[in-house]
């Protein structure tokens, strides 16, 4: 009569380990929502998102401005406009002679009172929506021209100021920056406002 092998445990132990270590090897992605409603072929081609996110997207990326170069930081605003930093990378292209075609109110340089009355008529005639950068210290808040009789003490007395570049002057890159703080900004316009 044969007798019976006793039983094998580490045989078990082994085979069960070599699951494990199968499992584990291919278990490296989550598997996709099961729930999900477009097939494979039409998730490459779609991209859901709202109206109002691709406006913003679109808007941002085509902000034009009309220059308002009053001092010596329109020097830097046109180095940032030329070919080394070449702001139409960002959707800037030129600077538009019309405010009706501008979106964007550039005011690099010291603006005297003499000269504010002229550039509140051009930004009321700018279309909505419309958004201003004060660049360099002059523009901010007069600068080292601040107390004089004949400059306005900051921009934002005469018209609302969206993005503030600091500096005397501020370089290109400074004023790259501000643009990018201003891209955020209209990225996040409501369509809707209350
Ligand atoms: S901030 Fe400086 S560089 Fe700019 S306009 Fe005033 S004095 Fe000129």
């Amino acid at each position: 009569m044969e007798i019976e092998k006793p039983y094998v445990s580490s045989e078990l132990d082994k085979t069960e380990g070599a699951e494990i270590e199968a499992l584990i090897a291919a278990s490296k992605e989550p598997y996709p929502d099961p729930v999900s409603w477009l097939d494979e072929e039409i998730q490459r081609n779609v991209l859901l998102a709202s109206t109002e996110h691709i406006i913003g997207w679109a808007k941002r990326f085509s902000v034009w401005p009309v220059a308002m170069g009053l001092a010596c930081c329109a020097f830097e605003m046109i180095g940032a406009a030329a070919s080394r930093f070449d702001f139409s990378r960002f959707g800037m292209e030129v600077f538009r002679a019309s405010p009706r075609q501008a979106d964007l109110m550039l005011v690099a340089g010291t603006l005297t009172w003499k000269m504010a009355p002229a550039l509140k008529r051009i930004y009321d005639q700018m279309a909505e929506p419309k958004w201003v950068l004060a660049m360099g210290a002059c523009t901010i808040s007069g600068g080292c021209f601040r107390g004089s009789y004949s400059v306005v003490p900051g921009l934002n007395l005469i018209v609302p100021v969206d993005v503030y570049v600091p500096g005397c002057p501020p370089r290109p890159e400074g004023l790259i920056y501000g643009f990018m703080e201003l891209h955020r900004k209209v990225a996040k316009d409501k369509l809707i406002k209350k």
